[in-house]
Formats: structure tokens, C-alpha cells, sequence
């Protein structure tokens, strides 16, 4: 039993509806401007809403 994804222990809220998006679909990407994790879940995916990094406040589609 290996644990490879040790570093997975922040918090994952959506960036643009603030749900709990752990053990959803959500997407996952690393911000442009700063490189800070981004979650996003399925449902502001499919409607392509805007997201606002916490960390630099970029925003992008
Ligand atoms: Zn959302
Ligand atoms: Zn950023």
C-alpha cells in the first residue's frame, strides 16, 4: 500500500462556486499567472463560468 499523493491535503473548493469538489470530477490546473492549484467542478466547467485565482486574483475561462 503506497501513498504517492501525499500532496493532495489542501483544500479543494471550486474557485468559482466554493463547493467541496474531493471526490468529484473536478478539473484541476495550475494558474497561469502564479502556478497556485485550481479546482473547478464539473458543473462550472460545463458552464464555463469564470475563475479567480486565490492566491493572484487572475481571472480566466
Ligand atoms: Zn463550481
Ligand atoms: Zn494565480
Amino acid at each position: 500500500m503506497s501513498e504517492s499523493d501525499s500532496a493532495s491535503t489542501q483544500s479543494r473548493t471550486c474557485v468559482s462556486c466554493g463547493i467541496d469538489v474531493s471526490g468529484t470530477n473536478a478539473a484541476v490546473f495550475d494558474c497561469p499567472d502564479c502556478g497556485a492549484r485550481i479546482h473547478r467542478c464539473a458543473t462550472c466547467r460545463k458552464q464555463s463560468n469564470l475563475y479567480e485565482c486565490p492566491d493572484c486574483g487572475f481571472t480566466g475561462p
